[in-house]
């Protein structure tokens, strides 16, 4: 993960970044710096992903702070447990306790975009960040960091539109 292969040099003062095909990049030191590393790593590791968060961090300048910390989330194995039964989505471990782990569900498990809720105390006793989510800005959702860690992860999950538009590729009738 990222935090194994970024590290601080204080000769040099910057974060260096050794990617697993061998080549190193320097980033300036201070949090702007490791946070440009951090990005980098991600869009060369988890492109898809990192597309997301970048739509999402632009369109939702208030929100940055969510989307990086749920991305974060997203990338990092064995944080979401998916559970899929009944209204239960999948369980979010939480990053500062390490006993507690979070139920991230659908509020209606019929609709085809499941509209996400969280029992963490931030969304529970905060306020949620609205955030939209496209491009028209028609599809909104308060979120966590935990809930939209898991809405990134069925963006990821579903099967694009040109590989489902296979499937319904005309069939020559047989006379
Ligand atoms: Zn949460």
């Amino acid at each position: 993960m990222f935090n194994e292969i970024c590290t601080y040099n204080r000769k040099e003062k910057a974060y260096i970044l050794t990617l697993p095909d061998g080549p190193q990049h320097a980033f300036p030191s201070g949090p702007k710096g490791k946070m440009e590393a951090y990005r980098f790593w991600l869009s060369v590791i988890y492109p898809t992903y990192f597309a997301i968060a970048n739509q999402l961090a632009e369109a939702n300048p208030h929100a940055e702070r969510t989307v990086w910390k749920a991305i974060e989330i997203a990338v990092t194995p064995d944080m979401i447990d998916p559970v899929h039964q009944d209204e239960l989505i999948a369980m979010v471990q939480s990053a500062s306790d390490p006993y507690g782990r979070y139920l991230v569900s659908a509020a209606d498990t019929n609709a085809t975009e499941p509209y996400l809720l969280c029992n963490c105390p931030a969304y529970q006793e905060l306020t949620p960040v609205w955030l939209i989510l496209d491009d028209t800005g028609e599809k909104a959702m308060q979120v966590c960091k935990h809930s939209l860690a898991v809405w990134m992860q069925m963006q990821v999950n579903q099967p694009q539109p040109d590989e489902a538009q296979t499937f319904f590729e005309p069939q020559p009738i047989s006379a």
